[in-house]
This record gives structure tokens, sequence and C-alpha cells, in this order.
């Protein structure tokens, strides 16, 4: 078959990551639609001729779809969707329907998944909704869509049948996560526009070495998904083709949770070292799955930054999000990460169950004392098909709340103790509490001056914190 992979153009503006539990407008980071090409590469190798837009990344207008789409003529368009972008990224749908009335229109999204009903009665032109992981779902589909196969056999979609919506059985997860082929990066033009947070350190890229997270966060949409690792060697030999076609400086490892394996993390490092790829690297992590030791050698082995799950200062609010991590354990984290001169990124969440304004000023005061290198506090959002959302809105929470309000700093729930404004208000404490904080800022600076090859990422990094806070007041942002 024919397929155009398409990431949508920028919501008003502004750029959006559309990537597994990261489904969110987000001011200063351009990403790689890397499951479009991991999808790609699934795809070529099954025979079909594919083809990739990347309007997000290239800041493209809908009109280069149109054109696109007259001079490809795709039997098929595939591609992302997020809840609060969710109209804008449907234009994808209706431009296609209106240029190729015959073209079937997928949309991919994780957030919603439990939702597929309300998807597909929402977006008129989507003829089918991929809902569970599309490394297994998509090639199956498009296998399918070619066989004149019926939609009914292929689990883990949605679709119309008829007047209805058809909901098929959950898809098998993938269980291989080596047996993938590289992601087609060769569908871009290039990897020029893309960076995370500050556009220093390029080409860059993301890269998941891992996918699923075993924990349980209540709040979460991939909690108590399986872990499934690329072995180290796989890794390497992404990062090494990474390198001689692209020349590639930094890498954003995507993961839920890259340390879950620390032996794996170590002969990843061991590879890393023995090739002298000479990358800079980041992964994400629980506070609990790092010691000094690891964070050394992950040091030495290029990892210059490393970002933690905090989520609060508070041990009942960990304790009743079901964190499994204590605060002892976060603080030693960051200040390990700190020995092993590794820039610390700390996540937080205001209006978890229980949050009360003393618990918010426990998360300042653990802020203030840990001092990590930047941090990001948002709101809680009750996403569907995560036992936050049951509590919320009980189990048949369908419809309670409009998917299009689920941002990340805007809150749409409180708790007993705290209104949707209050915490509003808390996260913008808890962002002065750093922002206007000379402490942070002469670490910062020190941290600099024992790093120049930082210089030019902390400046930028440094003018996006107050132009965010001081023109955009963290809207779309962190
Ligand atoms: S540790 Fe918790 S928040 Fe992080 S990915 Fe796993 S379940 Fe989600």
């Amino acid at each position: 078959m024919r397929i155009l992979l398409i990431n949508p153009p920028r919501f008003e503006g502004i750029p959006v990551i559309r990537e597994e539990r990261c489904e969110i407008t987000e001011r200063y980071s351009i990403l790689e639609p890397y499951s479009l090409l991991q999808i790609g590469a699934l795809l070529k190798g099954q025979g079909h001729q594919v083809d990739l837009i990347d309007l997000n990344g290239f800041d493209l207008p809908w009109e280069d779809l149109e054109t696109r789409l007259r001079q490809l003529k795709p039997e098929a368009v595939l591609f992302r969707f997020t809840p609060t972008t969710f109209d804008h990224d449907m234009r994808t749908s209706s431009i296609t329907k209106r240029v190729l009335p015959e073209a079937k229109t997928i949309g991919v999204c994780w957030t919603l998944r439990t939702l597929a009903r309300d998807v597909m009665s929402q977006a008129p032109d989507l003829d089918l909704y991929v809902r569970q992981e599309y490394e297994v779902v998509v090639p199956d589909l498009v296998n399918a869509l070619q066989e004149g196969r019926g939609m009914s056999s292929v689990p883990g979609i949605a679709y119309r049948s008829g007047k209805e919506v058809a909901v098929n059985e959950d898809a098998r997860p993938l269980e291989d996560y080596d047996s993938l082929p590289i992601p087609a990066f060769d569908l871009l033009p290039s990897l020029e526009p893309y960076f995370v947070t500050a556009p220093a350190g390029r080409p860059y890229t993301i890269l998941y070495t891992s996918k699923g997270c075993p924990f349980k966060c209540s709040f979460c949409t991939v909690a108590g998904t399986k872990w499934r690792p690329k072995s180290a060697e796989k890794t390497m030999e992404e990062l090494l083709y990474l390198k001689g076609r692209y020349g590639i400086r930094t890498v954003s490892f995507f993961d839920e949770t890259f340390t879950l394996d620390k032996k794996r993390v170590l002969r990843l490092c061991d590879a890393l070292i023995s090739e002298k790829l000479d990358i800079r690297w980041y992964c994400n992590t629980r506070a609990h799955l790092v010691d000094l030791d690891l964070l050394k050698r992950m040091r030495q082995a290029g990892c210059r930054g490393i970002s933690y799950g905090i989520e609060s200062g508070s041990q009942s609010i960990l304790d009743h999000a079901d964190k499994c991590v204590t605060v002892e354990q976060a603080s030693n984290a960051i200040a390990w990460a700190r020995q092993a001169r590794i820039k610390t990124f700390a996540s937080f969440i205001m209006g978890l169950p229980g949050e009360t304004w003393g618990t918010v000023d426990d998360t300042i005061s653990f802020v203030k004392r840990t001092m990590p290198n930047s941090a990001e506090f948002n709101v809680a959002v009750p996403y569907p098909g995560t036992k936050l959302y049951e509590m919320v809105y009980g189990e048949n929470g369908a419809g309670a709340v409009d998917f299009r309000k689920l941002y990340q700093d805007d809150a749409v729930v409180g708790t007993e103790a705290l209104s949707p404004a209050d915490l509003n208000k808390a996260r913008d404490m808890a962002y002065r509490s750093l922002y206007f904080n000379p402490r942070w800022w002469f670490r910062n600076i020190g941290h600099v001056l024992s790093e120049p090859e930082d210089l030019d990422l902390a400046t930028r990094y440094a003018t996006k914190a107050l132009r965010n806070y001081l023109v955009y007041r963290m809207k779309h942002a962190h």
C-alpha cells in the first residue's frame, strides 16, 4: 500500500509532542516523530511504500499537507493526535477526505485509548483509531487493509461498522523490542529542526531503549504496562547508525524508567565508552532506581542530565499516589546526581489526592532544600484509564470531562482542600520559589563555570525560563 505518515502542524504556533505518555503542547521542544519513524520502518519492511511529512517539526502549514496528498495519492494516511489538540489534529483526516475521499484515515493516540467510542464519534472523518501499541497494531492493520480482510480481525483498533462504532478486543502487547527495525530516520529531510528544551548540542534526537513501566502511579497513563527493554547491543546499533549518518551529538532516552535494569545500563555505558561515541545523553527514571556508582558510570559514558519524576515533597501524597518512593530516596537521587556531575530535572504534580496548602509547602521546601538544576511543576490531570481518573469520576467516568481541557498547566479538578484555581496558584508559587531564588541561580552559574561545554545550553535555558515565566506565565511550557 501507499501510506503517508503525518505529524500534524503546530497548535496555534506552539509545537506539539505526540509520543506515548507524552501527548502535550510544549513551547520549547521540537521532537522527532519517533513513533511515526518506527511505524515507517515496520511498514517499509513489509514492502509498503511509505512517505512522511513532519508539519510540526518543520513548521509547515496545512496547505503543504494538501500539496503532498495530491502529489503522492496515498491509499491511507496515518497520524498521531493528542487530547488537547484533538480538533486541530483531526483536520488531518478532514483534509484527506476532501482531497482523496477513498483514502483511509488512521489516527494513533495512547492517552484516549479507553475512550475509543468518544474519539470516533467526535471525529467523523477518522476511519480507524489505533488505541493500543502501534508497533503491533499498525502492521497488522495495514496488511488487513491491503488484503481486504475485515477490520473485525484486527485487535487493538476501533472502526466504523455501518452507523456504529466497533471497538475490537485488546491487542497483545509488543513482546520483543529488539525485534523491531531501526526507526526510518531517512523519512525525514534532516534532523535540523529538532531539540529538547533549548536548541543547543544539535544534531539531536529522542530514542527509546525500553517501553512500558511496571510501576503503578495512580496518575500515569502507562502505569502497570510490562517493561520491555532493548538490549545494550541493539541500542548501540541504533546510536552507531545515528552517529554515522547524522553525526548525532545529543540524545534523550525517552524511556519511562531508563535505569530499571542496572546491569543493562552498565553494559550500555561500557559500550558507549569503548566505542568512544562522544554523545551527550539524557534520560528519565525513578528516584529509587539510581545509586552513586551507577550515576558516576553514566556520567563517564556521556550522561549529562537525568529527569526524576519526584511528584511531591510530602510522603503522604506519594503514598496516596502509589508512587512507592520515599522523600528521602528522592533527595538522595538529586544529591548523588550532583556528586556525579549530572544535571537534575525534577518534575512535580500539584493536586494529587490529599493535597493541601501544607503539602504544597512540603513540595516547595523540598525543592529549595534539594535544588535540582531545573524543575517542572504540573497540575494533576485525571487522564482516562488511570486510577486517578476513576477516583475523580468513578469507574464509568467516560464523558465526564472534555478531554480537550486536560492540560498539565491548568487544573480541571481540585482536591478536598484546594480548588483548581488554588492549584494553578500553587504551581505559580512553586515556579517563583525557584526562579526568584538567588541560591538557585548561583548554583546553576557555578555549574556552568565547572562545565564550560554547557554555557550555550545554560544561557539559552535561562532565557527560556525567564521568558516562560514573565511572558507566557508558564502556559504550554515547563
Ligand atoms: S514510574 Fe510511575 S509515573 Fe513514571 S512511568 Fe512508571 S508509572 Fe508512570
